[in-house]
């Protein structure tokens, strides 16, 4: 998935949580609401593997260890009774409720197909149920540095919104979020010295992450030490890298990416 050490969560645990409703907030996005009561909110980019039900399935079979091991664990289940696993973010955490609010992009093939994730959200209502179990932060800087860099595609939006809500005041930087149109876009809280640079995608790019990673290009970056955030579609994230290290020197210790998704591949 990329280069990057976990800042781990807190108490994770894996949580079988219900739909309480679902809202189209954008033309791509559709945001399900579910309620996650046991669930340790910690900010950033935090982010969690979410088991969907396969078609069919009443029941959804869940693991029941946190650590890595749940891997293990989910891969003795037969293949046809294991649920869907996919990867998501937390777009905001109400504590007071335990409403916990997923942003799903919503990617479909020509034929009108989607990826079960995709396809979930496209129809899912209140009372669905679905598994979750928190897996941390990605953005985890490590090594001093006073300018933050921000890169991504819609699919790290809600990543974005995260970091850029809990930085502090005085952060200094540049976040550059690419959306498939402008009515994407979305209100966040960005401290006041990150510069939010919105791409928006051009009709006939068909792959979303290039135009991140142009604008990436041909950003100015600063002389002071950096810690940079590429996350997105793989060529994006691992573009991203290459170039930073290559072309702008910043050293590798300074720098997190992740890929969150592959232009033309499932999850499987
Ligand atoms: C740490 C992390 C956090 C993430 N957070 C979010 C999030 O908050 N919101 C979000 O929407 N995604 C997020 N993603 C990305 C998401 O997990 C993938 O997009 C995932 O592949 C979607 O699953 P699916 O079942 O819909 O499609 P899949 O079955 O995986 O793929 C089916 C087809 O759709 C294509 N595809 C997949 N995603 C997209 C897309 N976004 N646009 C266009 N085509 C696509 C694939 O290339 C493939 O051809 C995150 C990924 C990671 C690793």
């Amino acid at each position: 998935m990329g280069n990057y050490k976990l800042r781990k969560p807190v108490n994770p645990q894996v949580l079988l949580v219900e739909v309480q409703r679902t809202a189209r907030v954008t033309p791509n996005v559709i945001r399900v609401t579910v309620s996650a009561e046991g669930f340790t909110p910690q900010g950033y980019d935090q982010w969690f593997r979410l088991f969907l039900p396969r078609e069919g399935q009443e029941h959804l079979r869940l693991p029941t260890r946190t650590s890595n091991l749940w891997y293990a664990q989910y891969l003795t289940t037969p293949k046809a009774r294991r649920p869907w696993v996919r990867n998501y973010t937390v777009r905001a955490f109400r504590p007071d409720t335990h409403e916990l609010d997923i942003d799903f992009v919503v990617h479909t093939e020509e034929d009108g197909s989607a990826g079960p994730a995709a396809a979930f959200a496209l129809t899912a209502k209140a009372g669905d149920q679905v598994g979750l179990l928190d897996q941390g932060c990605g953005y985890n800087p490590r090594h001093p540095h006073n300018w933050t860099l921000l890169v991504t595609d819609e699919t790290g939006l809600p990543a974005v919104a995260g970091i850029c809500g809990s930085l502090p005041d005085d952060a200094q930087g540049i976040a550059i979020v690419e959306v498939p149109s402008e009515a994407d876009k979305q209100e966040f809280r960005v401290p006041a010295g990150i510069d939010l640079r919105w791409i928006v995608r051009g009709p006939d790019e068909h792959v979303p992450g290039r135009a991140a990673l142009a604008a990436l290009k041909a950003a100015d970056l600063p002389v002071t030490p950096v810690y940079a955030f590429l996350a997105g579609e793989s060529s994006l994230a691992t573009g991203g890298r290459r170039f930073l290290v290559e072309e702008r020197q910043i050293p590798k210790q300074n720098l997190d990416f992740i890929g969150y998704w592959r232009y033309g591949h499932s999850q499987g």
